[in-house]
């Protein structure tokens, strides 16, 4: 781990130098936030191991020589910054926790780089960039040329006022024209197209890039009588200076949720960029008690938005079978999360898609969740290639049995066409955890075939083993900790079903779900089943020669006995846990028909109940229906019971009488 550790302090370092000193980044802010994370991370479990001048302690990047070297006297610091809405509320519990109940100032995060601008009698006397957060940048020269700085305040005042240069999206957009006609590389983003500009020796070109300011901190703001960050906004205001129209003072850290939903769903409409929403304590003496850290306040922190689309390394391009057969080439990811979940893998479709997007292994490529639910290949990023990626190659033969492909014409995807492969097990394993079989809720079709192709699930055996591979699986896409531990919960759960889930699921040849309803009432146990001869199933009502041959033989096969033993070891209930079936004068020989929404049983509930004291169920309404039982919001079927005078129980009676 401490080798890792060294590895992310001189990632972070480069990225640092790249973005700071050349303005020129190498890598995202999400992949550079990511590593920052993962150092806080180790260096939070092993706090023995902290370097002085790790990138978590220290603010900016190394200056450059040839501008005139500034000492802020309050140092300029960086802010603390979170993720998701759970984390914005823990930084305000963490504050009242304190016994402070503060109001807050929500301000856009602009996405540019802090000036310090310093004022003597009115009069611009320097401007500054953080630098490293005590030693800065002069660069008054082009800060002079930024039309929004003003030179001359409205009152003669020694004052220094922080804020924000930065350049307009249309402005960037402008400038990339003319960059492009003149086949000169392209300014990457607001952010750095403003800090290189500020940063020229001549300031005729940080002139011609018309660039912008918001001012958001004053440093001092007890020196000027104001007590609160309110005040101090409004009074650099009245000064002459450009403040962003968007803060608002709230009341507690919910309406500052409230305010960073506002203003992500209308981020897009700003003229400039934003990358998140700063939160600030109000009061000056609550900012006091707070204090700081060695890198940001205490009393303020900076909420990041999800980025939509994000960069990560493909590993692997691996290919799964469906049910169908249907070969798909995946992709294999760098887990990174997008849009608020982790994403580890995604579909690449067929050979076109793969061949079309010309994505090699090793390839940095962008991702996106489309719809906001499916991960999605965007493109490749060509320019970061080192020359050691290998070209997609397209499989042959099927990766589950070996069989020979096959491509149907006119279409593009392969196809196993091996009708045992293996890989269609998976619909067997769909079955047994289907809501009428085992009902294990959480496992679809797609995720069932996931599991197979990954190896997680190869028989209903393996179902029960699940949950040894839960780290695996909270770290698989739409999933999250808390949907995984439902899974596995729903999976031990079903182990206390009563025998004819067990049966059904089981999936022997002719058993659907009445017979094994059948089945389970009349042998109570599993192993009895199992032992049942031939002759002895055709005498139950209802189960045929086909049925009987098909149950004795599924009983009689040591693959089928091995599967038995080993659920039984895993404490599946083989037992039938309904009830008899009792004759009841009210049910017995008499055929329901259920219609509308029923308050105190399912549907499956209410019909098992009918069969249980001898009645039976049945879909639609016919002369031959004896009783209708009528929930809520009753459909046509009520009627035409009417219509053909029909017996009709409302719930609550059907109710009643299954009580009595
Ligand atoms: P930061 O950008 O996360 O937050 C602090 C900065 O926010 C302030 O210094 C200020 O300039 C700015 N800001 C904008 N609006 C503000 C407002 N209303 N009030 C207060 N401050 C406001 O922190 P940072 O230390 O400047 O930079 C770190 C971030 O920069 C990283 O999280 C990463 O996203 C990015 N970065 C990227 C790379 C890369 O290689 N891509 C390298 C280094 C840093």
């Amino acid at each position: 781990m401490k080798d890792r550790m060294y590895e992310l302090i001189d990632i972070l370092n480069d990225a640092d130098y790249n973005y700071y000193t050349l303005d020129n980044p190498t890598i995202t802010d999400q992949e550079y936030d990511k590593y920052m994370r993962e150092l806080i991370e180790i260096e939070e479990e092993h706090p023995e191991w902290i370097e002085v001048d790790s990138p978590t302690h220290k603010v900016g990047g190394k200056i450059i020589d040839s501008f005139q070297k500034v000492n802020h006297k309050i140092p300029m610091m960086s802010l603390s910054d979170v993720f998701s809405e759970s984390e914005v509320l823990a930084f305000g519990k963490r504050i009242e926790k304190e016994n402070i109940h503060p109001k807050y100032v929500c301000e856009l995060k602009i996405d540019g780089l802090s000036v310090s601008l310093l004022y003597e009698k009115g009069k611009l006397v320097r401007a500054a960039t953080r630098g490293d957060g005590v030693t800065g940048e002069d660069i008054t020269h082009n800060a002079k040329t930024i039309k929004t700085i003003p030179l001359k305040l409205k009152e003669p005042v020694d004052i220094e006022v922080r804020g924000e240069i930065f350049m307009n999206k249309a402005t960037l957009e402008e400038l990339n024209e003319v960059r492009r006609q003149n086949n000169e590389p392209l300014l990457q983003n607001c952010r750095n197209a403003a800090a290189g500009s500020i940063r020229q020796l001549d300031s005729k070109v940080a002139a011609k890039r018309k660039l912008d300011v918001f001012m958001y901190h004053l440093p001092n703001p007890l020196d000027y009588g104001l007590h609160t960050h309110q005040e101090a906004l409004d009074y650099i205001k009245k000064l002459g200076f450009k403040t962003n129209p968007n803060n608002r003072l709230v009341n507690s850290i919910e309406e500052a949720l409230e305010f960073i939903e506002e203003k992500a769903s209308t981020r897009d409409s700003l003229p400039y960029d934003i990358d998140g929403i700063v939160i600030k304590v109000n009061d000056i003496s609550q900012q006091q008690q707070l204090g700081f850290t060695a890198k940001y306040p205490r009393w303020a922190t900076a909420y990041k938005f999800p980025a939509v689309e994000v960069l990560t390394r493909l590993n692997d391009i691996i290919f799964t079978v469906g049910r169908t057969g249907q070969i798909t080439p995946n992709a294999v990811l760098d887990p990174v999360i997008v849009a608020g979940s982790t994403i580890s893998r995604a579909t690449l479709h067929n050979e076109d898609y793969v061949k079309e997007k010309d994505l090699k292994i090793g390839d940095i490529v962008s991702i996106r969740k489309a719809g906001d639910v499916i991960p999605e290949v965007v493109e490749a990023k060509k320019e970061r290639r080192t020359g050691k990626e290998k070209d997609f190659e397209m499989i042959s033969t099927c990766p589950m049995c070996n069989t020979l492909l096959v491509k149907r014409e006119g279409q593009v995807d392969y196809f196993c066409p091996n009708e045992n492969c293996p890989a269609r097990n998976v619909e067997q394993l769909i079955h047994f955890v289907s809501r009428n079989a085992m009902n294990i809720d959480g496992i679809g079709d797609r995720i069932m075939e996931d599991f197979y192709n990954f190896g997680f699930i190869r028989s209903v055996i393996d179902i029960y083993y699940l949950k040894e591979h839960k780290k695996e699986l909270i770290r698989l896409e739409g999933y999250g900790e808390k949907s995984v531990s439902n899974l596995l919960d729903a999976i031990e759960e079903s182990k206390k079903n009563s025998l004819e889930r067990l049966i059904f699921a089981l999936g022997i040849k002719h058993v659907g779900e009445k017979t094994a309803k059948i089945l389970a009432a009349k042998f109570k146990e599993l192993e009895a089943l199992a032992e049942a001869s031939t002759e002895e199933l055709v005498l139950i009502p209802d189960i045929g020669e086909v049925i009987a041959e098909a149950v004795y033989n599924y009983f009689h096969d040591e693959g089928n006995l091995k599967v038995i033993k080993e659920l039984k070891e895993l404490g599946i209930n083989f037992t039938y846990l309904g009830q008899e079936v009792k004759i009841d004068e009210d049910f017995s020989s008499k055929t329901f028909v259920l219609t509308g929404a029923l308050e105190f049983y399912t549907r499956d509930e209410a019909s098992l109940l009918i069969e249980n004291l001898g009645g039976k169920t049945s879909d639609s309404v016919s002369k031959k229906t004896s009783v209708v039982i009528v929930g809520k919001n009753p459909g046509s079927k009520y009627e035409k019971a009417k219509a053909l005078g029909i017996e009709i129980w409302t719930e609550e009676e059907f109710k009643n009488k299954v009580d009595k």
